[in-house]
């Protein structure tokens, strides 16, 4: 059975405590790998690596990082086919998807950030005859990256390629529940000549490697993203430490749907915004609102949609609606589709664990679920489910759907969907939240600045912004 292994000063590294954890394949329920259950020990080994390669990544051009993340981005596209199935078998989510979505963007992160870095520039403000300020932006130093497993690959580029970018050395954790393509993605490191020590990534529970990076004096910023109930942790644990923070954290997120939208575009995006990736992103729109004139006639014809969804084995081409990545996290989906029972909810379609013929017997899958007859306050419709679960609810007017849709702690994103362009752009501006789609979801441009406000997270990511949270601004004035 494979052992992923740490990636620690350019080699790949066994657990110093020689302990490892088993890695469930999600679609058959069986261990098919082992993980390193790293610990204080392998961290201080990572951090040695990473603080002495730090002044030799800072000081290597611009042109020359660009070059070696450019050929790590290469790599991945020319091992697309492996990722892909890794990615399907670790995460049960279906091979197609993760090929077209996490395997691409994880080569398109890396190679954005490539070429971001060559455009980045600092800016300078004069004063008249008097003097002129510049900025300097030099790269923080050691940085701690921490993901999730909904989108191993994709979010874990996401957040390491601008700090390499920036010239950071970087310590980075997986999700345990998914470590198997940061596993790969190192061995591509190592092939792509990433100087040793640049990028370190150790493998472990959150308990036992996350939260002593976090802490970690060495470790200057932490760019996370995951729930924000460990959103809440990192904060208290890192409070008097001064580290730059960036998180990333949980959504509730609202679908509005107005009576003139454009009926048959619309249902499909927003069944495909309520059940991509098993309903496990954080932008998933899980509390769908829609004019109450077209009320009956959207349900009936989202229901319909969401029956065609074809769910089975993440190995099967056709298959678009895999396993959930655990069965911690499908009971966790199970019961809140109880508690909308209890709470007074109807199942409109779905509401049960699906049991599969042949390899995927034992394995996770729920099916797309919607539900009605809910008020917006239940704990339905205010806690994040992370599943294939959405309610739908009526609205009489803008002002009420706006007031809905900001009824929750969360405000990651939205999408408004109305060929009303003036109404569009009223919604966009009341809505709480730090990203609106609107006619769409899921557009990304990554020059754009990605994030949430309320309980979703602090910062923002993507584009400059990310290249401006791993660097330390510093002003210098010169009198004339
Ligand atoms: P968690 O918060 O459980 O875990 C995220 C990462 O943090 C994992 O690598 C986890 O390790 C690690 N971790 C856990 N506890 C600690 C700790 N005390 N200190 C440091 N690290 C720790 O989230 P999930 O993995 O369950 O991911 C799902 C959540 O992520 C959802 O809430 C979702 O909305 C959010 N998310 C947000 C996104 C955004 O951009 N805003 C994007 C994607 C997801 P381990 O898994 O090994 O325990």
């Amino acid at each position: 059975m494979e052992k992923i292994q740490n990636y620690i000063g350019g080699e790949l590294k066994a657990p110093i405590s020689g302990n490892y954890l088993d890695n469930v394949e999600p679609a058959t329920g069986k261990v098919y790998s082992r993980i390193p259950e790293s610990g204080e020990a392998d961290l201080e080994l990572a951090v040695e690596a990473a603080e002495a390669a730090a002044s030799y990544w800072a000081n290597t051009s611009l042109e020359n990082r660009s070059a070696i993340l450019s050929k790590v981005a290469d790599l991945i596209d020319s091992n697309a086919d492996e990722l892909a199935r890794a990615e399907a078998v670790d995460n049960g989510k279906p091979v197609n998807f993760a090929k077209a979505v996490d395997i691409y963007r994880a080569s398109a992160n890396i190679r954005f950030f490539a070429h971001a870095i060559t455009q980045f520039s600092s800016e300078s403000h004069g004063m008249g005859d008097i003097a002129v300020n510049y900025t300097l932006r030099d790269p923080i130093g050691v940085v701690g990256c921490i993901s999730p497993w909904n989108f191993p690959l994709y979010l874990f580029t996401w957040k390491i390629a601008p700090a390499l970018a920036a010239g950071n050395t970087v310590i980075a954790k997986p999700s345990e529940i998914t470590p198997m393509t940061a596993y790969l993605f190192s061995k591509l490191c190592i092939e792509a000549g990433l100087p040793d020590g640049v990028l370190n990534v150790l493998h472990g529970t959150g308990a036992s490697i996350g939260a002593p990076i976090t802490t970690h004096p060495a470790i200057k910023a932490i760019s996370f993203t995951g729930g924000s109930s460990t959103g809440a942790a990192i904060t208290k644990a890192t409070a008097g430490q001064f580290k730059k923070l960036s998180l990333e954290l949980g959504g509730k997120n609202p679908t509005l749907v107005f009576a003139d939208c454009d009926f048959e575009e619309t249902v499909n995006e927003v069944a495909r915004a309520a059940f991509a990736n098993q309903g496990q992103i954080c932008l998933c729109g899980s509390r769908i609102y829609i004019e109450r004139d077209i009320y009956d006639k959207f349900r009936d014809a989202l229901v319909e949609r969401v029956e065609q969804i074809r769910i089975g084995d993440p190995l099967d081409g056709a298959t678009q609606h895999g396993a959930l990545v655990s069965k911690g996290h499908m009971e966790k989906v199970l019961s809140y589709i109880e508690l909308a029972r209890d709470e007074g909810g109807t199942i409109a379609t779905g509401g049960q664990r699906r049991t599969l013929e042949g390899r995927c017997a034992e394995g996770y899958f729920v099916e797309p679920t919607l539900i009605e007859g809910l008020d917006n306050q239940c704990r339905t419709n205010q806690e994040e489910i992370f599943g294939p679960v959405a309610t739908l609810q009526p609205f009489d007017s803008d002002g009420e759907a706006v007031n809905l849709a900001n009824g929750t702690r969360y405000g990651l994103a939205a999408s408004v969907w109305s060929r009303d362009i003036k109404r569009c752009h009223n919604v966009a501006r009341q809505i709480d939240a730090g990203i609106v789609w609107v006619n769409c979801w899921l557009l990304r441009d990554l020059r754009t600045p990605f994030g949430g406000v309320k309980s979703s997270g602090v910062g923002r990511e993507g584009g400059l912004e990310a290249l401006r949270f791993f660097t330390e601004p510093k002003n210098v004035c010169i009198k004339y």
